[in-house]
C-alpha cells in the first residue's frame, strides 16, 4: 500500500533522499529505496506491515550530488529568470544529511554553490540585459533573526554587532516584508560569491558557538535576488530563490500514546518550524486562514510560498533502526507538504 497518493500537479515538489550509512553506523534494511519514487520503510508497530511513501523522487545512498541537482533542482533554480519566487527546504532530524546536501563541502559542494554557478552562469549568457545579483544569508534561532553576512572587508565577527534580539522584520508602503538592516551582497562573480559565502558558513559556526546554541536548532536561510530591466517592456523584473536548511524536526514532534503522530504546540521548541507544517497543511487543504504570520520564518517568506511561486521540499532520511520513529515522523509531515 502507498501512502501520500499520486503525483503530478503538486506546485511544491517533494523529494526524498536517504544518505548512506557512517563508518560508525551499523546497517541494517529497514529503509529501503523501492523505485525512483518509492521509499519502503519498516513499521516498528507492525513488522508484517512496511509502509510505503511517494514521492516525486526518491534517492538512495549511491544518488550523488550532481545528480540530485541535476534531476530535480536545475530547473527550478531558472525560475528566478521567469521573475518567479522559489523556495528549497531541506527537512530532516539532526544528522540526516541536510547540510551536506544544500550546502555540501568544498570537496562535494551541494546545492547552495551549484545554484550560484547556474545563475551567474545564466545571467553572462544574455548580453543585452544587465542582471544584478544580490545575495543575503541569515539565521532564525528562537524566533530572531540573526545576520551571517559581514561586510567583505570586514574579517571580525559581524554577528556580535547585533544584538541578542536579532534584526527586526518590517512590512514597507508597497506591503513587502523585508528583514530591517540586512546585508545584501552584491555577487558579480563567483568568487565573488565563495569568499563571502565561505566566510558566512564560518559566521554559522562560532555564531552557534557564541550564543550557546546547537545550529541543529537554527534555520539557515540564503537568498539570491536576481534583478533585471525589461528593455521590451521597460520594466523592472526581479526574481529570488531561498535555499534553506532547516532546524532539526526531532524536537516538534511527539508520538502521543495512541501510536499516532501529531505535533503538540506546547512541545515546538522550534515555533518557525512547527508553523511552517501548518502553513503547508494550509496551503494544501486550501484553508481560509493561512497562519504566515505566526513565525518569523513563514512571515519572512510569506510572499514566496503559495501564490505563484515554486517550492521543493527535499526530505533527509538518515537510514537504520535507530532513526525509524523519526524517519516515519518525518515523512509523514511530507505528506503535508504536498500540493501546496
Ligand atoms: P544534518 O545537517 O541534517 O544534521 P549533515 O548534513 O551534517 O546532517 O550529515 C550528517 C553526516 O552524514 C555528515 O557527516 C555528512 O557528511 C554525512 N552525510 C550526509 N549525507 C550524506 C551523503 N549523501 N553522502 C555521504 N555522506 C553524507
Ligand atoms: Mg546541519
Amino acid at each position: 500500500n502507498i501512502t501520500n497518493g499520486s503525483t503530478g500537479g503538486h506546485k511544491i515538489k517533494v523529494v526524498c533522499r536517504v544518505r548512506p550509512f557512517l563508518p560508525t553506523e551499523y546497517p541494517d534494511d529497514s529503509v529501503k529505496v523501492e523505485s525512483s519514487h518509492v521509499l519502503r520503510v519498516s513499521n516498528y508497530r507492525d513488522p508484517e506491515k512496511d509502509i510505503c511513501y511517494n514521492f516525486d523522487s526518491c534517492y538512495g545512498p549511491e544518488a550523488d550530488q550532481q545528480t540530485i541537482y541535476d534531476n530535480d533542482v536545475r530547473f527550478l533554480v531558472q525560475n528566478i529568470f521567469h521573475a518567479l519566487d522559489t523556495t528549497v527546504f531541506c527537512y530532516g532530524v539532526t544528522g540526516a544529511g541536510k547540510t551536506h546536501t544544500i550546502q555540501g563541502s568544498d570537496d562535494d559542494p551541494g546545492i547552495i554553490p551549484r545554484a550560484l554557478q547556474q545563475i551567474l552562469d545564466q545571467t553572462r549568457l544574455r548580453q543585452d540585459i544587465s542582471y544584478e545579483v544580490t545575495m543575503s544569508y541569515y539565521q532564525i534561532y528562537k524566533e530572531a533573526v540573526f545576520d551571517l553576512l559581514c561586510s567583505s572587508s570586514s574579517t571580525s565577527d559581524c554577528g556580535s554587532a547585533q544584538s541578542s534580539m536579532g534584526l527586526p522584520i518590517r512590512e514597507d508602503a508597497n506591503r513587502n516584508i523585508f528583514i530591517a538592516g540586512l546585508v545584501e551582497q552584491p555577487i558579480a562573480s563567483y568568487s565573488d560569491f565563495a569568499a563571502i559565502y565561505g566566510a558566512a558558513c564560518k559566521q554559522r559556526k562560532t555564531a552557534s558557538t557564541r550564543l550557546n546554541q546547537h545550529s541543529s536548532r537554527s534555520h539557515a536561510i540564503l537568498t539570491i535576488n536576481v534583478q533585471w530591466t525589461d528593455s521590451a517592456r521597460s520594466k523592472s523584473m526581479r526574481g529570488r530563490l531561498h535555499l534553506i536548511d532547516l532546524a532539526g524536526s526531532e524536537d516538534n514532534r511527539r508520538t502521543d500514546n495512541s501510536g499516532r503522530d501529531r505535533m503538540a504546540e506546547s512541545s515546538a521548541i522550534n515555533k518557525s518550524l512547527f508553523v511552517l507544517g501548518q502553513v503547508v497543511e494550509a496551503l494544501n487543504t486550501g484553508a481560509h486562514r493561512v497562519p504566515y504570520r505566526d513565525s518569523k520564518m513563514t512571515r519572512v517568506l510569506q510572499h514566496s510560498l503559495g501564490g505563484k511561486s515554486v517550492g521543493m521540499m527535499i526530505v533527509n532520511v538518515a537510514p537504520g533502526e535507530r532513526f525509524l520513529q523519526d524517519t516515519h515522523n518525518t515523512l509523514n509531515f511530507a505528506t503535508k507538504s504536498r500540493d501546496i
